[in-house]
């Protein structure tokens, strides 16, 4: 009887301490669809799909468009076909648009949750933490900010709530494969449930599992969460990148190890690439287009506060052709070693625009350029240098308030002149809708 009252005491502390570091994850549908959508309403139950940087592939889909089997990062050259028989409305990625809903979605949490509990973590995506909610309180709190930004802002979303972020991303995934069922809302409150989500979520969809992880993990035969987190932690140590292996284990065995803020790991790598409107042969313009890369990947690196020893610039010439066959040439690319780490766009570009002048060659035709930054260090870890003032704070807070605008805008509002004005090498944007929201001149008008 004791012994009894006593499991259940523990099992209701278990509980209890569950709902008292809750997490949660709140996703915006399919968003750059809903985006394009709540302009046009008349879209409603109509196949839609948005693509990626110069209509390149698709990026987002509506739940129709799914249905119809179209899959992620499909070439849209490739589908067109499908999609003008089918129907499907197609649009060019308008970053502005999203950019200023994702702002006011972020701003109706902000309005709910104190500020230091939210953590955007990507442009339709925020980690909440709801450590100072109420156990009885958590599903009413959940649910009234599920309401409220869909009534603010007319973008459906998804929230999984879980004691640790990973779980979160679970119980955010599992609701979103049944959406009439979970209304889009999956709170994993009880040891059971997260054993439930657990045995229902295949490895390789747990958040920070790559591909070369979750092809290791399947050799064991070890094939969902549950299966996973039974693995003994000297194992994930050896085999998962040491630490970040054991974070991984301890959160998915519901012990939170990863703070609203923080990554689990961070990218050892930060890019950006881009193919031109039209080939290029102006040595001008290819430095435009590799200035405005660098601020791209730039933004990246701020974002996840790494500053960058090592810059590769390469541009690819276009394919020519030679007798009857077209040759695609090796791109060609060049690096150096940065004096000081450093995570500052003016800094990078000057250094990137030396590369370009190193390895352009007059005549020649180019149709894409990019550049990478590795050897990635913390950027807090940075020692100030004697000989290079502009290490100083003020330089930095000039970048993060700069890139506070640019995101809340997503339009460059402030950029670096050698990223050029006109940028004629911009990519291709047929489908692309208005700003409705971030221009006077594109407003939705309303007859
Ligand atoms: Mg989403």
């Amino acid at each position: 009887m004791l012994r009894n009252l006593l499991k259940s005491k523990f099992l209701i502390g278990v509980i209890v301490l569950l709902r008292f570091t809750m997490k949660a994850i709140i996703d915006c549908n399919n968003f750059y669809c809903s985006c394009e959508r709540l302009f046009k309403p008349w879209l409603k139950n109509i196949p839609v799909v948005v693509l990626s940087n110069n209509d390149g592939c698709i990026i987002s889909r509506s739940d129709e468009a799914k249905k119809l089997g179209l899959k992620m990062a499909a070439p849209y050259f490739m589908v067109k076909p499908f999609l003008e028989k089918q129907g499907v409305q197609v649009f060019s990625s308008n970053y502005a648009l999203y950019g200023d809903l994702s702002k006011r979605v972020m701003e109706t949490i902000a309005s709910i949750l104190p500020e230091n509990c939210i953590e955007v973590y990507s442009v339709d995506e925020a980690f909440l933490d709801l450590s100072n909610v109420s156990p009885i309180e958590l599903n009413d709190v959940v649910k009234n900010i599920k309401d409220t930004v869909e009534l603010w802002t007319g973008i459906a979303v998804s929230i999984g709530v879980a004691p640790t972020k990973t779980l979160s991303k679970i119980a955010n995934h599992l609701a979103k494969t049944n959406k009439e069922k979970s209304n889009c809302l999956l709170v994993l409150d009880t040891p059971d449930k997260i054993a439930a989500a657990l045995k229902r979520t295949p490895v390789d969809e747990i958040w920070g599992i790559g591909k070369q992880f979750a092809a290791k993990i399947e050799k064991l035969n070890v094939k969902t969460g549950y299966e996973l987190q039974l693995m003994p932690e000297e194992w994930f140590r050896k085999n998962l990148g040491g630490v970040v292996g054991v974070r991984l284990l301890h959160e998915l065995q519901g012990s939170p190890s990863i703070g609203i803020d923080e990554q689990l790991s961070t990218k050892k790598m930060v890019s950006c690439t881009r193919r031109f409107e039209r080939p290029l042969t102006d040595l001008k313009f290819i430095k435009e287009a590799v200035a405005t890369y660098v601020s791209r990947a730039a933004e990246k690196l701020r974002r996840q506060q790494s500053a960058v020893k090592t810059l590769s610039v390469f541009i690819i010439p276009k394919e020519f052709k030679r007798g009857k066959v077209y040759k695609p040439l090796e791109p060609v690319t060049t690096q150096m070693k940065l004096p000081v780490a450093t995570s500052r766009t003016n800094e990078l570009i000057k250094q990137a625009l030396i590369l370009v002048e190193q390895i352009f060659k007059e005549g020649a035709t180019y149709e894409k350029a990019g550049v990478i930054f590795s050897d990635l260090t913390p950027d807090s870890s940075l020692q100030g240098n004697f000989f290079s003032p502009q290490a100083g704070f003020g330089q930095r807070y000039l970048m993060s308030q700069v890139d506070n605008v640019n995101f809340s805008m997503r339009n460059e509002k402030v950029k670096f002149a050698s990223a050029g004005v006109a940028k004629p090498w911009k990519m291709k944007q047929e489908f692309l809708s208005s700003g409705y929201t971030t221009r006077w001149n594109e407003l939705r008008l309303i007859s």
